[in-house]
């Protein structure tokens, strides 16, 4: 890949996860190649997706998904937290999708970066720079041996609940209308997990995360807050979105917040279904400055984990995004903080 005139890293995708459920025999080849996501290594090219945090994420069981995506096609919905997963499965899921990275990284599709410097490097050979990412903390026993061994593999971002609950603490459900706070916060277990967290440099990732978990993590952590791919709950009142005041209290953190092209988290009326326009994405994003400042705000895409506005249906519409920025009169340092910068800086801060 040759370097793009303005490189795209992002928060937040699921190409893990989508190649664990598509291909799970050759996911290098399907990707090299192309498929059918938004993001393999042509759509990458040809956006400028220079990388990103790659989540491994274990779906629902027994979860009717066909209704649910009925349901948040309207406006108005809530759906109860998935059930709790079983550690073992939790635990073959995760390694499988460990494994799938690590695969890619092989293949030399990508490169597993462990530090900024590792991401600095990445990009500049024209290289996928992945940072390994769990979402739901459900493979991780509670004495945490788990967390050690994958932090070997590489893990250096960490959400401690997907939309449901684990030994950890309890995620946020999708509904709309709702603000997050719902349900308890973090366990005695989560206290030590994000203790645990702060001394290996594992980020912490609050975006799904309920308010009583937020504070927690924001009372237990000495690194600055992330919510990896969450948005403005002023403009988009979902229960997946950011107050303004878990907004101020990542700012005063010296945190992050990457923005979610997930249509349910854009659309004032919470409906998940394509037609976004980018000023609404600029709306999130002038919110999001506004209190974050133009230091502490990138992208959060969730490629490959949801439903994209049409015209940032696959990362090869990155570019577009970009102009939708310029035309809004942001000028180029800030398309480029956006765009990348900031991620980078906010990692030095928290991984120190
Ligand atoms: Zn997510």
């Amino acid at each position: 890949m040759t370097r793009h005139e303005m490189p795209a890293f992002d928060g937040h995708n699921d190409v893990l996860s989508r190649l664990h459920a598509m291909h799970p025999d050759d996911p290098a080849a399907a990707f090299i190649k192309g498929y059918d996501a938004a993001i393999d290594l042509e759509k990458a090219r040809s956006g400028g997706f220079a990388g990103g945090f790659f989540a491994i994420y274990v779906p629902p069981m027994e979860v009717d998904t066909e209704a649910r995506h009925a349901a948040m096609e309207q406006s108005g919905y809530d759906l109860p937290l998935p059930p709790e997963l079983d550690r073992g499965h939790a635990e073959s899921m995760t390694l499988e999708q460990a494994a799938i990275l690590e695969n890619l990284a092989t293949a030399g599709a990508l490169r597993i970066c462990r530090s900024v410097g590792d991401i600095g490097s990445a990009i500049d050979d024209g290289i996928i720079a992945a940072i390994m990412h769990l979402e739901g903390a459900e493979a991780i026993d509670a004495d945490l041996a788990m967390l050690d061994r994958l932090h070997d593999l590489g893990l250096r971002s960490i959400g401690p609940v997907w939309s449901r609950s684990t030994i950890f603490g309890h995620g946020v459900p999708f509904r709309y209308p709702s603000g997050p706070d719902i349900g308890p916060g973090l366990t005695e277990a989560g206290e030590r997990l994000v203790k645990r967290c702060n001394e290996l440099g594992i980020l912490i990732d609050l975006s799904h995360m309920n308010e009583a978990g937020f504070r927690d993590v924001a009372r237990l952590s000495t690194a600055p807050l992330v919510a990896t791919h969450s948005n403005a709950h002023a403009i988009c009142p979902h229960a997946r979105n950011l107050t303004d005041e878990q907004l101020r209290i990542i700012a005063d953190s010296d945190g992050m917040v990457g923005l979610n092209f997930a249509t349910a988290f854009l659309r004032p009326d919470g409906r998940m279904i394509p037609d976004v326009a980018f000023e609404t994405m600029l709306r999130h994003l002038d919110h999001l400055i506004g209190i974050l400042g133009e230091t502490r705000v990138g992208l959060g895409s969730d490629y490959d984990g949801a439903v994209m506005p049409e015209a940032l249906a696959t990362a090869a519409g990155l570019p577009a995004l970009r102009d939708a920025m310029r035309q809004h009169g942001y000028d180029d340092a800030l398309q480029r903080r956006l765009m990348c910068d900031n991620w980078l800086s906010a990692l030095e801060r928290i991984w120190h």
